[in-house]
Order: C-alpha cells, then sequence, then structure tokens
C-alpha cells in the first residue's frame, strides 16, 4: 500500500499521492476498530529447513489484517509484522491479534513521515511513541524498526538503536505496494534466499493471493519462514529467546531454597501455547506456576507435576530431565494472560 523504495530503482510517485493514500489507509482502519480473527491450531512445522527467510508485512495493522492473519496462519506461517503505531493505537485488537497468531510485531513508526527530514528529537519521540503503543496493545516490546520507504541515516539509525531497535530494510522488494500481480509477487519472493527478508504490505489482496504460492516455492527449496535476528538482522529460526516476550513477570528471584527460573514462550498457536521454564541454582528443585482461569495448562514435560484443588497451580519437580521443563497451556479464550512463576525452591 505505501511506497517504499528499495535499490537504486526509485519511483517519483508524488508525495502528496502517498500521503492521500496513507491517509485513506488510515482512517480506515480506525473506522473498522476491532478484528475478528479465526485461527486454527496448526502445529509448528516439522519439515526440514535448510535456511530461513523473514516475511515481512509493513503499515499495519489494517482492515485487512484479519484476512491477512488467516492466511498466514493456513499457511503455517510466521512473520514479522511493521506495524505503524497510529494505526496500532486506533486498531489495539487487531494488533492483539498479530501476536496471538504467532507473528513477531514490530516498529514502522508512528504515521508512516518521511523521518530523515526529522530533527533527532522528534525521531525520538516518533520511535518512543510506537514502541508503548505496540507494547501496550501487544504486551510485546519491539525489537525491530523499519523506517517508511526504507529512508534512513545515521541520526535515525542511532536513535532507533538507543530504543534498542535494529533497523531492517530488506533484501528483496515484493514490489506489491506498485500494482505488482500474484504472479509477479511470487516471482519477487522466488528471489529469496537463506537469511534474506522480503518486503510485502498489510492490506492487499494480491498479496495475500501470494502467499500459498509463495510457501510452495520456498517449501520447494527448503526455506521456512522464521524470524529476524534483532542482533543481526537476518532471518533465523523461529525458535530460541523468542522475540516475543509477553507481558508479566517472566522471572522470579531467588526464594528461601536458592533457585531462579525463567520463562520463555517458544511457541505461540492461536489456542494455545508453549512455556519452557528454565532453572537456575539447584540440580533438584520444586518450581509453582499459575495460569489465570479460563487457561489451562493441559500437557507438561521433563519435570513431574501436580496440582493443587483449582487446577490452575502446578507444583512441578525435577525428574531428572534437567533443568529447563516445559507445558502446553490452552488459551480458552483468554489469549493474554501468561503463567506466573510463583516460586522456585532447591530440594
Ligand atoms: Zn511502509
Amino acid at each position: 500500500m505505501i511506497a517504499s523504495f528499495g535499490g537504486s530503482g526509485r519511483l517519483s510517485t508524488p508525495r502528496a499521492a502517498r500521503l492521500t493514500v496513507r491517509l485513506a489507509v488510515l482512517a480506515t482502519t480506525v473506522a473498522l476498530g476491532a478484528v475478528g480473527v479465526a485461527v486454527s491450531a496448526t502445529p509448528s512445522s516439522a519439515a526440514a529447513c535448510n535456511g530461513y527467510v523473514g516475511l515481512t508485512f509493513d503499515d499495519g495493522p489494517t482492515g485487512n489484517t484479519g484476512a491477512l492473519l488467516s492466511v498466514l496462519r493456513a499457511n503455517n506461517v510466521r512473520a514479522t509484522m511493521f506495524n505503524v503505531g497510529q494505526n496500532v493505537q486506533g486498531n489495539q485488537s487487531a494488533a492483539r491479534a498479530q501476536v496471538d497468531a504467532g507473528m513477531w510485531v514490530a516498529n514502522h513508526s508512528w504515521n508512516h513521515s518521511h523521518m530523515t527530514s526529522m530533527s533527532q528529537s522528534q525521531m525520538q519521540s516518533d520511535l518512543s511513541q510506537t514502541n508503548s503503543a505496540i507494547q501496550s496493545a501487544t504486551g510485546v516490546r519491539p525489537q525491530l524498526f523499519r523506517p517508511p520507504y526504507g529512508e534512513t541515516n545515521s541520526t535515525l539509525q542511532s536513535v532507533a538503536s538507543s530504543l534498542g531497535l535494529r533497523q531492517v530494510i530488506w533484501d528483496v522488494d515484493s514490489q506489491d505496494w506498485n500494482g505488482a500481480s500474484v504472479s509477479q509477487i511470487v516471482s519477487n519472493a522466488g528471489r529469496l534466499q537463506a537469511g534474506q527478508v522480503i518486503l510485502m504490505h498489510d492490506g492487499i489482496q494480491n498479496t495475500r493471493d501470494a502467499i500459498p504460492q509463495i510457501m510452495a516455492n520456498l517449501n520447494s527449496r527448503s526455506l521456512c519462514p522464521g524470524m529476524i535476528s534483532p542482533s543481526t538482522g537476518r532471518a533465523v529460526a523461529p525458535d530460541g529467546t523468542p522475540t516475543t516476550p509477553p507481558t508479566g513477570t517472566p522471572t522470579t528471584p531467588p526464594t528461601g531454597g536458592g533457585c531462579t527460573a525463567a520463562a520463555t514462550y517458544p511457541n505461540i498457536w492461536g489456542d494455545r501455547y508453549n512455556t519452557s521454564v528454565t532453572v537456575q541454582g539447584a540440580g533438584n528443585w520444586t518450581v509453582v506456576v499459575a495460569v489465570t482461569a479460563p487457561q489451562k495448562i493441559t500437557t507438561t514435560w521433563n519435570g513431574t507435576a501436580s496440582w493443587d484443588s483449582s487446577g490452575y497451580v502446578m507444583t512441578m519437580r525435577s525428574n531428572g530431565s534437567g533443568n529447563t521443563f516445559g507445558f502446553t497451556t490452552m488459551m480458552n479464550g483468554n489469549s493474554g494472560a501468561r503463567p506466573q512463576i510463583r516460586s522456585c525452591t532447591a530440594s
């Protein structure tokens, strides 16, 4: 939707025209309000991956974010959504739906301005406000930033860096913003190599229609959709340190017995998510975890679990399987809550 310029082939779309399009999108987004997203549970793919690519969708959330997320989930895709802060503020439920569908959310400025003409303090304010809007709506603090139109300079990069944001441009431009057909978008995506990132946009029908073929092409080359590393800006495997630390208190200080337990959320689907808890400071340990009703833990591993009478407080004891245990929690309609670690006791 929004013109983004890559490489040397800059187009000369009049700025006013671009601005008009953008404002129309914003108005539509605000007017539509909540976006309902029907996502079905899709297990993470176990397909062999010879490498990862970063699929990115800019300028959302839009009135079509729900449709985009449905296509992505149906094709088992996790992608990075470079959101416009003002859109997030106007459509918080759609931003939340992105995270609930397993997407990574990132910063694409407050209102898609040409940021290189801003003062340093204006840049700072713009990116901070956007981070706050995204964090407020989703519980996730962005770690990636893409400047509108790919326009950047050293001041903007240093401001982003000071806010903990890694600048990410793109390797491949799908040209979806430029009226590319479905087959042209698929063809452009076919140039992706391991580690690379492609620019696409929320709110474009041809982009959504291209996703099944893009995935078929990637699968044929054993490339898998991954996350964009905040440290390198390259596409990497989606597991490991999550880029989407949800709200809550993932780490507890040591309690009487002296150990700590830290939670990460390596897998988040539409209806459930996995929690991985790593214990430090004790070989034999007992960790008490509480989930928020109606969320419910359904499966556990690498520990011996017992439950209180409510069924929502789990006591997990080491069973010789190491210091990391895990469990699956059904959301049951509450997609926002995350487990609380109440204590960690050495035994
Ligand atoms: Zn954009």
